[in-house]
């Protein structure tokens, strides 16, 4: 099955947000497809910027509907004008999430649940689906392939996994073409700094201390953002409906291998970190299998890690103005990894 991408008018929800508004400014970039026009819906919370789409806003194949996904009347209406939709829109954070869970059931499911009503309605001609990784849950050794159960741990991750598991339902029970992408951890520029990327850079660059989770032996995969955009794109071009297709970045590192590298990178050292006490629920080791979109779809991750993490705090040094309004107390509720 392979969807038409020349052309289409797509709908991105989240699109202010990190991985969306990266996934915007790709696709209306030079090397886009110059058919192809963007809209997108975005609540702007605490996470949406909308600067994050200023790069593209004079395209006149771009428009921005600041709307929330769970407004079902405001959806369908857009829906009703759009062929694809592209839903990245969550409440993103597991410390927040920890803290308080109610947002997270709201957006991720009962949002996503929205969306997929109006999509079966106007029968829309594709729907692809981010969810992540942590659905799987904690994994010691070895990847999960698509076939894993999910196992989600964190009141973040079980959110997800329920959208994960009811879009997947409305392509069996609706027919909708609907697919699934699972990537793993996602670093790159405009990434809001309460994850610990741009939460430790944005700290270190202005002479402050870093909290390290635990004994720091907690292992993630990393992604850059323009592989999983690559991904999201070959999945939205090439992938099968009601198929999930992980996305990974082929670079293993423990929260401490991270944390000495983003010292290194900002001139300091480990007198500058603080080990603090564990996360609650914390999964100790995320690891997609990259071999479907691989086989399938012919997905390598590009982004050597090492330059991919140098141009990141590169892009926090020179962009203080877009990161520094997030620091303040009254913007961010969490700031931990
Ligand atoms: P983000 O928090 O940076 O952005 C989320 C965006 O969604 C924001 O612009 C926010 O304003 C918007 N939003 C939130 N609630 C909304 C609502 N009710 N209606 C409309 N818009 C709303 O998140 P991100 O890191 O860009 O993640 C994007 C997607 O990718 C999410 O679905 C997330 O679960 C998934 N994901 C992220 C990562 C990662 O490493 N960042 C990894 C795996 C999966």
């Amino acid at each position: 099955m392979t969807t038409s991408t020349s052309g289409s008018r797509i709908l991105v929800t989240g699109g202010a947000g990190f991985i969306g508004s990266h996934y915007v400014r790709t696709l209306l970039g030079p090397d886009g497809d110059p058919g192809t026009s963007v809209t997108v819906l975005d609540k702007l919370t605490y996470a949406g910027n909308p600067a994050n789409v200023d790069p593209v806003r004079a395209d006149p194949r771009f428009s921005f509907v600041h709307g929330d996904i769970c407004d079902a009347v405001l959806v369908d209406a857009l829906v009703a004008e759009h062929d694809q939709i592209v839903h990245f829109a969550a409440e993103s954070h597991v410390d927040r999430s920890i803290h308080e869970a109610s947002d997270f059931i709201r957006t991720n499911v009962s949002g996503t649940q929205t969306l997929l009503n109006a999509a079966v309605r106007h029968g829309l001609e594709t729907f692809v689906h981010v969810s992540t990784d942590e659905v799987y849950g904690s994994i010691e050794s070895g990847s999960w392939p698509e076939t894993h159960p999910l196992g989600p741990n964190s009141p973040y991750a079980a959110a997800k996994a329920a959208s994960d598991l009811v879009a997947l339902a409305f392509h069996r029970t609706h027919g909708l073409d609907l697919r699934v992408t699972r990537c793993s951890n996602n670093y790159g520029p405009y990434q809001f700094p309460e994850k610990i990327i741009p939460l430790f850079v944005t700290r270190l660059l202005d002479g402050g201390r870093v909290p390290l989770y635990g004994d720091g032996g907690n292992v993630r995969d990393w992604l850059h953002v323009d592989d999983h955009v690559r991904g999201i794109e070959l999945v939205r071009g090439r992938g099968r409906p009601g198929e999930v297709y992980n996305i990974g970045g082929g670079t293993e590192l423990a929260n401490r291998e991270l944390t000495g590298l983003l010292l290194e990178a900002c001139g300091t050292d480990w007198s500058r970190v603080d080990f603090v006490e564990d996360r609650k629920g914390h999964d100790r080791r995320y690891s997609v299998d990259c071999t479907k979109i691989t086989e399938e779809l012919g997905y390598r991750p590009r982004k050597d890690f090492a330059e991919g993490l140098a141009e990141t705090v590169a892009w926090y040094r020179a962009n203080r103005p877009w990161w520094e309004p997030a620091t303040t107390p009254t913007r961010t509720l969490v700031l931990t990894p």
